[in-house]
């Protein structure tokens, strides 16, 4: 349920309507709009109606939200939502570029891979620290040291760090050396993980799950912004479906029903959405064209050398002549693509 304020309510009356709302046993969130302040309800202890808060002064209408998710959707804030990481902003009139090694895989690697990176120029650095893989007998990362040379690589550069929070024991770890903290497709439904994120207030990728429904992802980012985080990146990553020319499908349907149904920022991974190096340029454009935030790439300076995803990932070459090409579509989407 939303309650929206009228234009000129004052600052205690909208306190006075949300300790009501908490004193129902619910919790309120203040949503500050460019129109109007709107406080939205969240909890499921008890049956809430309307004329609970129709009557409280300032207050103009009670909206109810049938959609399972509240605070990540559009009826609950119309206006999107701008993630700032670290001075670098996602979901505004810039276009960000992500990009970096599946996983880091030694201290000269990783500078390598920097430097690439930040020559065509992405913001912000990604690599793969505690990697979850399929196989317990594949490159797991290397852990703590790998963090440390990722923030080392990054600093150099000027880059942020983007680096994936396997579980709730290493996040404090992940937190500490990372600017934005990756949640993986195969952690969309780690709800724990998800909570504690969510509680450690950083901006937070979250990474479509495998199988999962567009609703789905959506309904994870709840997780994260119902406890106060609404620094929530999505990332389309590809899904599982009957077609085995490419490793997933890339789902660019999700990047405008996303935007449509979330005022969170979207971003593509066509790395992984692919499966295939060669297919990463058309899909990144594609992506942009569809209305993306920004895009997720793997980079290695040695692709035939890397220790996982080596075959989808673009070498520099093809890294710098895609940033060349993707800079040209400025004049269409009218948005400033942050490449050099
Ligand atoms: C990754 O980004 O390296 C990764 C493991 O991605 P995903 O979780 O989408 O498979
Ligand atoms: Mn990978």
């Amino acid at each position: 349920m939303l309650i929206l304020m009228k234009l000129d309510a004052t600052r205690r009356q909208i306190d006075d309507v949300k300790t009501r709302v908490s004193e129902l046993g619910f919790t309120p969130h203040e949503i500050p709009g460019a129109q109007r302040m709107a406080i939205g309800i969240t909890g499921n202890k008890a049956k809430v109606t309307p004329d609970h808060f129709l009557t409280l002064p300032g207050v103009t209408d009670v909206i109810s939200v049938s959609k399972p998710f509240k605070l990540v959707g559009r009826d609950f804030k119309p206006d999107d939502t701008v993630v700032d990481v670290g001075g670098v902003t996602f979901g505004g009139t810039e276009i960000q570029i992500i990009a970096g090694p599946c996983s880091v895989e030694s201290r000269e690697q990783i500078m390598e891979a920097a430097d690439v990176v930040r020559a065509s120029g992405a913001r912000l650095l990604r690599g793969g620290a505690f990697k979850p893989r399929s196989s317990p007998y594949a490159f797991q990362g290397l852990k703590l040291e790998g963090l440390e040379y990722l923030k080392e690589a990054a600093e150099r550069t000027g880059l942020k760090v983007v680096t994936e929070v396997k579980d709730t024991e290493t996040l404090d770890a992940v937190a500490e050396y990372s600017d934005l903290l990756q949640i993986g497709a195969r952690n969309m439904y780690n709800f724990s993980l998800l909570e504690r994120v969510g509680d450690s207030g950083k901006p937070v990728l979250l990474k479509r799950g495998f199988s999962s429904t567009v609703e789905e992802l959506l309904m994870a980012a709840e997780y994260i912004v119902s406890r106060g985080n609404y620094n929530v990146i999505l990332c389309e990553r590809g899904i599982r479906t009957f077609e085995t020319a490419t490793r997933n499908t890339l789902d660019l349907n999700a990047v405008p029903v996303l935007k449509k149904l979330s005022h969170l920022p979207v971003i593509v991974d066509p790395s992984h959405g692919t499966g295939a190096w060669d297919l990463v340029p058309p899909m990144s454009m594609a992506a942009l064209a569809a209305g993306a935030d920004g895009l997720m790439l793997e980079v290695h300076a040695h692709p035939e050398r890397a220790l996982s995803d080596g075959y989808q990932s673009l070498a520099p070459d093809t890294y710098r002549s895609l940033m060349l090409r993707v800079k040209k579509l400025e004049p269409v989407l009218g948005r400033t693509i942050m490449v050099n």
